[in-house]
């Protein structure tokens, strides 16, 4: 079963760490199946700096997972930074290769409502009383319109700032996507400033993070290559700090 091959694989790979906790925030349930939403918290007693990345919001961009997986294997994790992560934040579109959730609901468009869906309630009763300094939600942009790597950034001058260092100092490899309109939203540069306020991207940057930014992986390359990407951000972030 493809989620319960990752999540296993998360929580050996979070078992043997130092300093790891593995969390079972509760099971997404659909015609009797359960599929678990988890989080990893690694070095929580250090407080600052903080770093809290989030992949497959949308179940079938799963670049963000594997790249997660793939920094955590590679043992170079700092010991002098404190993380958390959320590797699938759509459990069961993930297993089914779905961008929505099993009532067809986009999760990305769940954070701003009252009574949202159960995986939103449950990251977001997780999060109360944590402020991050950087929150990445790694995401994968559009096969059809052949985009290439750009970035939406929470509009303050923080989130943007960061934004810009990772434009800068991402791999010569990538390509960053330099049209106008991206979307349907004014770009420069690769970068948009974001407006979706029900987003994970919006809501960390109101409520529980200093920057808080969303990357478009293109899709159109292959995933070892997108794999690749997603953990050079994180490697990056980890150099803003250290
Ligand atoms: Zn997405």
């Amino acid at each position: 079963m493809r989620i319960l091959n990752k999540y296993y694989a998360f929580k050996d790979k979070s078992r043997n760490l130092r300093n790891s906790e593995f969390k079972l925030l509760g099971n997404i349930n659909f015609n009797n199946k359960n599929y678990p939403l988890f989080r990893i918290d690694i070095n929580s007693k250090i407080k600052n700096p903080s770093l809290c990345f989030s992949a497959a919001i949308h179940g079938n961009e799963s670049s963000g997972v594997s790249g997660i997986l793939k920094w955590l294997e590679n043992n170079n994790i700092s010991r002098k930074i404190n993380y958390r992560l959320y590797p699938i934040t759509n459990p069961y579109g993930y297993h089914f290769f779905r961008r929505t959730n099993h009532k067809r609901i986009n999760l990305n468009r769940e954070f701003k409502k009252e009574n949202p869906e159960k995986e939103i309630k449950l990251i977001k009763t997780d999060l109360r009383n944590k402020l991050f300094n950087i929150f990445i939600s790694f995401h994968e942009n559009s096969t059809k319109d052949k985009e290439d790597f750009y970035i939406y950034s929470y509009p303050n001058k923080n989130s943007i700032d960061f934004s810009k260092y990772i434009l800068r100092n991402i791999s010569n490899n990538v390509i960053i996507d330099e049209r106008k309109i991206i979307d349907g939203y004014k770009a420069k540069n690769g970068l948009i400033i974001d407006d979706m306020e029900s987003s994970f991207e919006f809501y960390m940057g109101d409520n529980n993070a200093k920057v808080s930014i969303c990357v478009e992986i293109p899709s159109k390359i292959s995933i070892k290559q997108r794999t690749d990407i997603a953990k050079d951000i994180i490697i990056l972030t980890e150099k803003f700090y250290l």
